[in-house]
């Protein structure tokens, strides 16, 4: 028997038009891009797959949430409100508002790590990793092997190596390590989760070295929703448990609240280390503003208050994580080259297999990105050759192992009608994928130069397709 379709769970009751473009259009708008989708007016876009950051829709609770912001300079209601839910679903006593993630993760590392400590992390976030090394940590990368090897379908890439871990402190002893930053649904890692018994089973060794572990726990409900559906003894418990559970392993978190929490802006830190929490609030005071409203306006917080509540809805997180594999099966199914186990928040087309007849030089995952907006108005980005950037010393390319265009899917935004157009499309691309042309780089940016960097077709003729 078919399995029965799940719907999405909630009614549309306020639409966005979307720009429709012409193929003619979109050709001169990625001429005008420089063949770089950062690069792209969001006028010229349709479906915009290039990050699920900051991108979410917002219930009707939330909207009418907003109405009621206490913008009070000291003492917000509004904050009195998000305490509480943060209390409440994370099961952290102190919680610190910050205007988005890395603000939470700026003041974490400038009061947890001392110049010269090892701060190892499960794969790396950009942000984390800059704001700790800023502090003077040392970046140490302790995720298993598997979440490295994009052929691997092991469920729980996002697990961290305790023998990495032991190593670590075997050479250079615990008081080496300022604290253990581990990430639920490793975004770089291609939103893969760790599982409950390796959280417990590294938390009960580094309880044995009194090393705290801190969780960025940005994507932490994915994670969840993961554990309930893949790990032995979940399937009958709620997602909002299953957090619980996870966040009661970790002495705090930062969070940026743009993914989960379902907000266009936002973060915050939390912990149950009363030490920890007063510090944060003294420099929160130079950085972010008073602490019950940490950068934000009192209608932000009172957004991410019912966000908050409404991430762990079972039907809701079921019905995120099931888009994602809903687009990636499609892709799979007919034979398009992606990365599995599909993540929590995007697919990525394996663009080097993909377009196995274009050098990684001539990258490949910029040229599909952008054939892919060419051909559909679908805008997805670049993980590759161009995201990794030079080499410090010897100021070649670095050529990451993994070459990848991110399909990443923003939260109740679109729906599967929108992901049986990108799946088409990418499935109409690999059919005639020999006629994609490589690029060539005209404008290299000195740091992070995927978001502005400029190319051109390397054949004329062969206009972004
Ligand atoms: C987005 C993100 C951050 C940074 O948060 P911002 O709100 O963008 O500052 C940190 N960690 C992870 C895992 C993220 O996905």
């Amino acid at each position: 028997m078919r399995p029965r379709t799940i719907a999405e769970p909630y009614r549309i009751k306020m639409v966005e038009p979307m720009p429709v473009t012409t193929r003619p259009q979109r050709e001169a708008a990625i001429r005008e891009a420089g063949w770089n989708t950062f690069l792209l007016p969001s006028d010229a876009v349709g479906i915009d797959l290039l990050t699920d950051s900051g991108t979410s829709a917002m219930s009707d609770r939330q909207w009418s949430a907003m109405m009621l912001g206490d913008e009070a300079y000291a003492g917000s209601r509004s904050f009195a409100n998000l305490e509480r839910a943060i209390r409440e679903i994370y099961g952290f006593e102190h919680v610190v508002p910050t205007h988005q993630g890395r603000a939470a993760e700026h003041l974490t590392s400038q009061i947890r790590i001392k110049p010269g400590q090892y701060v190892p992390m499960n794969m790396y976030f950009t942000t984390t990793r800059a704001h700790a090394e800023r502090a003077g940590g040392i970046f140490y990368d302790c995720i298993v092997d598997e979440a490295h090897d994009s052929h691997s379908e092991f469920p729980w890439k996002g697990n961290i190596d305790i023998q990495k871990l032991q190593k670590l402190v075997d050479a250079h002893g615990a008081e080496s390590i300022a604290y253990l930053s581990l990430a639920p649904c490793v975004n770089m890692a291609g939103g893969q989760p760790f599982s409950m018994a390796n959280i417990k089973a590294v938390a009960a060794w580094a309880k044995g070295y009194n090393l705290p572990i801190i969780f960025d726990a940005t994507r932490a409900v994915e994670n969840a929703y993961f554990i309930q559906s893949r790990e032995e003894g979940y399937a009958s418990r709620s997602v909002a448990s299953i957090l619980k559970e996870m966040m009661g392993y970790g002495e705090g978190c930062t969070v940026s609240s743009k993914k989960d929490n379902l907000v266009n802006i936002g973060g915050f830190m939390a912990t149950n280390n009363p030490d920890f929490a007063r510090k944060t609030k003294e420099l929160l005071v130079v950085f972010e503003g008073m602490p019950t409203y940490g950068g934000l306006a009192g209608r932000d917080l009172e957004a991410m208050a019912v966000g908050v509540r409404e991430m762990v809805e079972d039907a809701y997180i079921a019905s995120r994580i099931r888009q994602v594999a809903y687009l990636g099966q499609q892709l799979a199914d007919a034979g398009v080259p992606t990365v599995k186990p599909f993540g929590g928040h995007a697919i990525f087309l394996d663009a080097r297999a993909f377009l196995s007849h274009l050098p990684q030089d001539q990258f490949p995952a910029q040229s599909l990105a952008a054939a892919l907006y060419v051909d559909s108005g679908v805008r997805a980005m670049e993980r590759g050759i161009v995201s990794a950037g030079r080499d410090p010393k010897t100021h070649d390319h670095c050529r990451p192992k993994l070459e990848l265009v991110r399909l990443t899917i923003p939260r109740r935004v679109y729906t599967n009608l929108h992901m049986d157009v990108v799946a088409e499309s990418c499935i109409a691309l690999f059919e005639q994928r020999e006629k994609i042309q490589g690029l060539k780089m005209v404008y290299e940016p000195e740091s992070l130069r995927f978001f502005q960097a400029r190319f051109e077709p390397l054949v004329a003729a062969g206009v972004g397709a």
